[in-house]
């Protein structure tokens, strides 16, 4: 928790559960990921957190923007980017979507299909298209399913389809699963990324970009590489696999960017045991999987908790949730270890929570509100 942080909370003492973001973590990240790849663009995943300041504040550092709607693009428009820094990064878009991005000055669109660059081709005529090709996203810690790209085979039928409709075939995609924290895993994508340049060169068509996609990681309870090891790893891959003709580079940081800026303040509404006998109790908190940590889905994304009890004794807790639905259970294969003097009323602070909760929390489930959130 940064100074910040705790002088807020200490002076607003804001009730309920609530995100607070310092807007100084997001600017240290921006500029450790600008430094350690000082050639590659960075595109900031919005929907990682869309936080007006958030987004004002990128747009003033030079960053651009990876939106995946019309409304994440008038948002990022209203922070201050130019459409000329604006990519609708979405391969699944509706041709009126993509037809009034293109009417707001957008230029830049992913596809992973000859389908979908057919609606770019019609209503966004001349724009740029890069595909996306799959990745599986091992070793990712939140990975990313088949959803999104095509096969590499496929991506030159794609981009070639894109430059017979007369769109400019501008490059290709991916993304190596979220929470990635190997940077070694840029390699094989980039390997069959310089593949596929290969190939379309010898068709004529000469591809220019490599949008490396997000997975940097937010430091949770495990170690993470640096932004300085991604960039290294990143930059050793482009020349192996490119040689000297490294071409233009982007990236999409979401988690990487605003994870670590971000706390949760939560509140021990309940602690239980299910038997007299039971070892586990159950700690049920003032938020859970609807009220922002829908990551904690399968168990995936695993919080630093913290408590004002914290270096007692501990014990395994089951954590959970508020709400009524008996998915809303935060962690109970693997029990979370918290103090044995925990007590109901308690304050607990979720830490590394900036990435993707506000976005997630559901509008009134149960009739609770939506995750509150301060940018400070
Ligand atoms: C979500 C997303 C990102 C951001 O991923 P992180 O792992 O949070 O960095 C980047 N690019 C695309 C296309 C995405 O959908």
């Amino acid at each position: 928790m940064t100074d910040r942080i705790r002088d807020f909370l200490r002076t607003r003492r804001p009730d309920g559960p609530c995100l607070v973001l310092d807007l100084d973590v997001v600017r240290d990240n921006y500029i450790a990921l600008n430094r350690a790849m000082p050639d590659t663009r960075v595109f900031y995943a919005v929907k990682a957190n869309p936080a007006p300041e958030v987004l004002a504040l990128l747009a003033e550092l030079g960053s651009a923007f990876d939106c995946a709607s019309v409304p994440e693009i008038v948002m990022a428009l209203e922070a201050g980017a130019t459409p000329d820094r604006i990519s609708f990064g979405n391969t699944i878009k509706k041709e009126r979507d993509v037809a009034r991005a293109f009417e707001l000055g957008v230029r830049l669109f992913a596809v992973d299909c000859e389908a979908e660059v057919e609606k770019v081709a019609r209503v966004a005529p001349g724009a740029r298209v890069f595909c996306r090709i799959l990745s599986d996203g091992a070793g990712a810690e939140w990975p990313l399913s088949r959803k999104f790209g095509c096969a590499p085979e496929m991506a030159s039928q794609v981009l070639e389809h894109a430059h017979r409709l007369g769109l400019a075939a501008h490059g290709i995609s991916f993304h190596v699963g979220s929470q990635q924290r190997d940077p070694e895993a840029w390699d094989r994508a980039l390997a069959t990324t310089a593949g596929i340049f290969r190939e379309m060169a010898e068709r004529g068509i000469h591809l220019k970009m490599v949008n490396l996609g997000g997975g940097f990681a937010a430091k949770y309870l495990k170690d993470i590489p640096t932004a300085q090891d991604y960039g290294q790893a990143i930059f050793n891959a482009l020349c192996r696999h490119f040689g000297n003709r490294i071409p233009e580079t982007i990236i999409e940081p979401g988690r990487g960017m605003v994870g670590n800026a971000g706390m949760i303040k939560a509140e021990v509404v309940l602690i239980s045991r299910k038997a007299a006998e039971d070892e586990v109790r159950w700690v049920y908190l003032d938020i859970g999987k609807f009220g922002g940590l829908a990551e904690t889905m399968e168990e995936a994304i695993r919080y630093p908790i913290r408590t004002e009890r914290d270096g007692g004794a501990l014990a395994p807790c089951v954590l959970a949730g508020p709400t009524c639905d008996s998915a809303d259970v935060l962690y109970e294969k693997d029990p979370y270890f918290l103090p044995v003097s925990l007590e109901i009323g308690d304050e607990v602070l979720i830490e590394a929570a900036g990435a993707y909760t506000t976005t997630y929390s559901s509008v009134a489930f149960n009739g609770f509100s939506p995750l509150a959130s301060y940018v400070i």
